[in-house]
């Protein structure tokens, strides 16, 4: 490359408070289902669009669905990245390593289980992932702006 610039962007990742906007379900990432270790959302889009079809035709509450069925992978998530964040190039070896065998898919199905060491880490990972980036013409108060709509904004 000539004269190579640094580049970069940033993505901002929430567990919302309620996945309704108004009186309609949001499905997928406009609601916020999002894995914060890696980005993997299609599973949470498709579980998501199947809970809010459920809500729909069974006259249930979408928040109560997707907060059973889909919070406590979210939340564990969060605690995946900060473990991850701090693991270093010997973390990441014995990960690449666990990559190369093929019980990688029981691994991950691990990893994403909220056991309890795990929900003992939330608040530490929530707190360690708070975002940074604020709106300054947002008071926060009463508000839905993107960065209030989120109990854990992530930052990458
Ligand atoms: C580079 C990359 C790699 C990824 N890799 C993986 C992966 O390996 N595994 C994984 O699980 N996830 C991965 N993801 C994330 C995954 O793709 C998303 O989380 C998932 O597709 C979200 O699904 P969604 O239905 O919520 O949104 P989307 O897939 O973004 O679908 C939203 C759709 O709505 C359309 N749309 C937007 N506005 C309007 C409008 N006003 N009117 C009509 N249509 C509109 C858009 O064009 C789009 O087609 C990756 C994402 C990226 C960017």
């Amino acid at each position: 490359m000539k004269d190579p610039q640094p580049h970069g962007g940033s993505g901002n990742f929430r567990i919302p408070q309620s996945a309704y906007s108004g009186p309609h379900p949001l499905v997928g990432e406009q609601a916020g289902f999002q894995d914060t270790l890696w980005g993997f959302g299609m599973r949470l889009a498709i579980s998501s669009g199947v809970l809010a079809a459920q809500s729909l035709l069974n006259g249930e509450n979408y928040d109560r669905l997707w907060q059973r069925e889909l919070k406590p992978q979210m939340e564990t998530s969060v605690v995946n990245r900060a473990l991850y964040s701090l693991v270093g190039n010997s973390g990441y070896r014995w990960f690449l390593r666990q990559v190369a065998k093929p019980n990688l898919r029981e691994l991950l199905r691990r990893q994403y289980q909220p056991s309890l060491m795990k929900q003992l880490l939330r608040p530490w990972a929530k707190r360690r992932y708070q975002s940074r980036r604020k709106d300054l013409t947002c008071d926060h108060i009463d508000c839905h702006c993107i960065w209030c709509r989120g109990e854990c904004c992530v930052r990458d």
